[in-house]
């Protein structure tokens, strides 16, 4: 390792696009392979009368079948494995919002391949052995714990598993241990800022803090840069996903112009969700990502859900690998009220700009008589009596929302610590409409 040098791999950081697809062509071929052990893979290529040799170049990826969430439970516990079973070290598992859980396999190469990408990651924004990494998110299953514990290791930091919550504590490690960089969901980045305040702890002055990994859930570019100023701190876009190990899987580069997905990992495309067929960069799409170094359990072609889009594939960082722009929300986590679509990172975006309001807030779907409507909760960042203030405040902020997803809302300004706060993936929508969904 060289602490001087910009990339921690520079053999596959810095591969030209050319070099990068022959790579890409050579892993998936032998991905391929490696599917046929499954029985899961092996019939569904004999139904289609595809062989692995069929796949002569990287075109030819759009011959092959999509994996989707429902085969991994259809296949639960084990169905996918490719490995024998004597062969894993560790598996993770969710158990989404339908309640049937998924089960992800590892190998122990697969776990060393996966430490290599997050400590790629955060070398790439900057860190170094001799830094203090303190990995603020929950341990366990999600793999936000363990997939940033071995990575940071891999890189030499000083490593503190604090996980989520306990925020007090948290700002002791801080100060005592001289963290450096954190890994966190947003929403309790957030969290933690509003203890520090509460304890008059000021984290530019009273911490060495420089460097937050933030993602796991959807976060505007106005969430981002709030929180980068409020700590005093640079923050980059964390992205992963279980399915294809954890986080890892893309990250943002000191430009902060877009995750950065690692080709030499993952064959990346965004499809029409309804064709399937691939869009042009630029436009959105979903985002189906195709496994090219995993042993136990390889994906297809697996339809992540996650909406984004193509913003480059050259960067001023001298990475070639492809750029996506920070993730709408899943196709799942789109409002569909009265017949217009709406992420919530939209109502998110609009609320960050007014520097009267907090991070916290909540947007309940409702049903009253024939008629479905939108309560936007947000917490006020500083009490106050005035409440014609309030009510304009109120105002405005229901005319920003409108001209951003075209539906009136209605907005409830509440006092500071009356929403619900999680430690893990914050819940930002719920729906209690009766109608129509
Ligand atoms: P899981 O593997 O269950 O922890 O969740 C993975 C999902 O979390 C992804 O498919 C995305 O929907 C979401 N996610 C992860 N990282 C990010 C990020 N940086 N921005 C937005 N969504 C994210
Ligand atoms: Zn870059």
């Amino acid at each position: 390792m060289n602490d001087q040098s910009p990339y921690l791999h520079p053999e596959y950081e810095t591969l030209s696009r050319e070099e990068l697809g022959r790579l890409q062509l050579e892993r998936l071929q032998q991905t391929l392979r490696q599917c046929m052990n499954s029985p899961f893979y092996k019939k569904r290529f004999d139904e289609m009368g595809l062989k692995p040799e069929d796949i002569r170049s990287l075109e030819d990826v759009r011959k092959l079948p999509f994996t989707t969430k429902q085969d991994l439970r259809d296949t639960y516990p084990f169905g996918m494995a490719c490995i024998p079973l004597r062969q894993c070290v560790r598996l993770h598992s969710s158990s989404g919002t339908t309640g049937t859980p998924t089960v992800i396999l590892h190998s122990q190469k697969d776990l060393d391949e996966w430490a290599n990408q997050v400590a790629r990651c955060l070398w790439m924004v900057g860190l170094r052995p001799d830094d203090v990494f303190q990995n603020s998110s929950g341990y366990g299953m999600f793999t936000g714990g363990l997939g940033f514990q071995y990575g940071a290791e891999r890189l030499g930091m000083l490593t503190v598993p604090a996980a989520a919550g306990n925020s007090l504590r948290q700002i002791k490690f801080i100060r005592d241990f001289g963290t450096t960089a954190i890994h966190a969901v947003p929403s309790y980045v957030t969290r933690l800022h509003s203890v520090m305040v509460e304890q008059g702890v000021d984290p530019r002055k009273d911490t060495k803090l420089r460097v937050l990994a933030i993602g796991a859930e959807p976060h505007s570019e106005e969430q981002r840069r709030r929180i980068e100023q409020m700590m005093g701190v640079k923050a980059y876009n964390s992205f992963g996903m279980s399915e294809m190990c954890g986080p890892g899987v893309g990250f943002e580069c000191q430009e902060q112009n877009g995750l950065h997905f690692w080709e030499d990992y993952y064959i990346v495309e965004i499809v029409n969700p309804e064709t399937l067929e691939p869009v042009p960069d630029g436009e959105i799409g979903e985002l189906v990502l195709t496994t090219l170094c995993r042993e136990a359990m390889p994906l297809i072609r697996y339809r992540t859900r996650d909406l984004t889009r193509v913003l480059g594939r050259s960067c001023p960082c001298g990475r070639n690998h492809i750029r996506l722009d920070r993730m709408r929300g899943r196709s799942d986590d789109m409002i569909v009220l009265r017949g217009v679509n709406i992420f919530p990172i939209q109502i998110e975006k609009i609320l960050m700009q007014f520097p009267e309001l907090g991070n916290n807030y909540l947007i309940t779907l409702t049903s009253e008589e024939e008629n479905d409507f939108m309560i936007v909760e947000v917490e006020v960042a500083n009490p106050t009596d005035d409440f014609r203030a309030l009510q304009n405040l109120e105002k405005e902020v229901r005319r920003r929302i409108k001209d951003e997803i075209l539906l009136t809302p209605i907005v409830k300004l509440v006092p500071k610590g009356t929403l619900p706060v999680s430690e893990g993936k914050a819940v930002r929508v719920v729906d209690k409409r009766t109608v129509y969904k």
